[in-house]
């Protein structure tokens, strides 16, 4: 299938709409097209085609959206790398998507050592060559490739295709609808699915963006006072600090904001009730690299009956459980939709995404009697005890409800007598003893998933999108 060129068509349709706005300066949607046909000029001096594959690191401002915008145009591959990684973690990634180009931000110069790189500021002085953006699409075509977050073992480089992106706006807009003056705030970052997507809804539906160079509680709470903006993505730390400054500076929400999308995973019903005293409605979702983020959602009004759900899916997708046979039972969970993948780059390119058309997601779960989807834990992080499954993130749950407890991280450790067991790693906030910990745990879950062995450490190990890193557990001592 073939889609008009979306910056074009926008541009074409809605000119004169505000597309972009950072700080006090803003852009149309005529003006922004304009901007990304001027660099798209200078990326044709600098040797980009239409062939090409070039990778991205920036910070989030309106030069890195107009170069997106330029890419758009251009036709090429862009790799967005991740600013949060080190130098080593993106000279992998760099070498692993084979990038043409690696294009960067001036700020983050010293972060890319490489022959390819070229600086912002260097784009900038190029000569513009005349350019003919391509009219049209294929739905096929590759428009971004991320990596995963690197949680159970390298991070994997994921094609994102223009069908991937369309089909995650529409069915995010059939989900909580569309209206021409809507404004979605973006401080997450650009190069994440997260605030890549906004900036695809924001072509697709015709919609402005109000772009933040990096998350500040006190700045969204302002932002959500003014009532310049509609919607928002966070995860649940961000919204906790919105909530908490909210109240220190004791504003009120405007009534034009209209919805706060959740992602990461499952949001404390505390802050969904925080968040409705303010008329914010909280929709948490399931969703991952692999599918372009979202694909399941869970409305507020279920957040309290469902708590801990992540919903259901959004109505172009299914989500079933591999193996299960009623309500209820735990298996892998699997997903098919136009938004899923066609697979990966690099050293993942020959692993298989979809097997018979469903993504298999390596995410294990149930659906309870009326579909309702919960996600309990990775598969390969399950711990098999004496031949019962159990899943680090229950252990970590309950030593997390202890208030002594700031953070836990549970694995499992090879035991002679049953094969597996799970230990323990917990960060304290306040002193606590192990036996008082152990002892919580036996109160709140069944015995053989009580840790065989509790230690108390100064940090847990995460990776750059602060998720914790079990495999990296199971190197450490006791
Ligand atoms: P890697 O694939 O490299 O191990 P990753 O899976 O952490 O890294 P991402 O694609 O950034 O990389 O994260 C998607 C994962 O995040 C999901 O597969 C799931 O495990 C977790 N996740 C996302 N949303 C939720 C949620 N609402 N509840 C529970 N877990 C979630
Ligand atoms: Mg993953």
């Amino acid at each position: 299938m073939m889609y008009p060129n979306w910056l074009s068509q926008r541009a074409y349709l809605n000119g004169s709409r505000m597309a972009l706005s950072f700080g006090e300066q803003q852009w149309t949607f005529a003006e922004l097209d304009g901007k990304a046909l001027e660099y798209a000029g200078k990326l044709s001096a600098a040797g980009v085609t239409k062939d090409s594959r070039v990778a991205f690191l920036s910070k989030s401002h309106p030069r890195f959206v107009m170069l997106m915008y330029a890419c758009l145009h251009a036709g090429c591959e862009m790799v967005m790398l991740n600013e949060r990684l080190s130098k080593a973690e993106l000279a992998y990634q760099l070498e692993d998507s084979g990038a043409d180009f690696a294009f960067v931000d001036d700020v983050l110069a010293d972060k890319i050592d490489s022959p390819r790189k070229m600086l912002f500021s260097e784009i900038d002085k190029k000569e513009e060559l005349p350019f003919m953006p391509e009219p049209e699409w294929h739905s096929d075509r590759t428009i971004s490739i991320m990596y995963t977050s690197g949680t159970t073992g390298n991070p994997k480089g994921v094609r994102q295709t223009a069908e991937n992106h369309f089909s995650s706006a529409v069915s995010s807009a059939l989900n909580i609808g569309i209206a021409p003056d809507d404004v979605w705030l973006c401080t997450v970052p650009l190069f994440h699915i997260s605030g890549f997507s906004i900036l695809m809804r924001s072509l697709i539906y015709g919609m402005g963006v109000r772009l933040h160079p990096k998350f500040d509680a006190e700045q969204c709470a302002y932002e959500l006072q003014a009532g310049r903006v509609t919607h928002m993505s966070v995860v649940g730390v961000t919204l906790e600090r919105i909530l908490a400054a909210l109240k220190e500076l004791d504003l009120e929400v405007s009534p034009r904001f209209k919805v706060m999308l959740a992602g990461g995973g499952p949001i404390p019903t505390n802050y969904i009730h925080r968040a409705g005293s303010y008329g914010i409605s909280v929709l948490q979702t399931y969703g991952m690299t692999e599918t372009s983020s979202q694909t399941t959602t869970l409305q507020p009004d279920d957040a309290d009956r469902k708590a801990g759900s992540s919903g259901k899916p959004l109505f172009l997708y299914q989500v079933q459980i591999g193996d299960a046979k009623k309500a209820g039972d735990i298996g892998e969970i699997h997903i098919r939709g136009p938004q899923v993948t066609p697979g990966y780059i690099g050293k993942f390119a020959d692993r298989e995404v979809q097997q018979e058309g469903w993504l298999h997601t390596g995410d294990m779960g149930y659906l309870d009697e009326e579909g309702f989807l919960f996600v309990v834990d990775r598969r390969s992080d399950l711990i098999v005890s004496g031949g019962e499954n159990i899943y680090p993130a229950e252990i970590e749950k309950t030593l997390l409800a202890h208030p002594a407890v700031r953070e836990a991280g549970v694995c499992g450790m090879q035991s002679d007598e049953w094969g597996e067991v799970p230990v323990a790693f917990v960060v304290l906030n306040a002193p606590a003893k192990a036996d008082e910990l152990l002892a919580h745990c036996r109160e709140q879950i069944a015995s053989y998933k009580v840790p065989k062995h509790l230690r108390f450490v100064d940090a847990l190990p995460r990776n750059a999108s602060n998720k914790l890193l079990r495999r990296e557990l199971k190197t450490w001592d006791w």
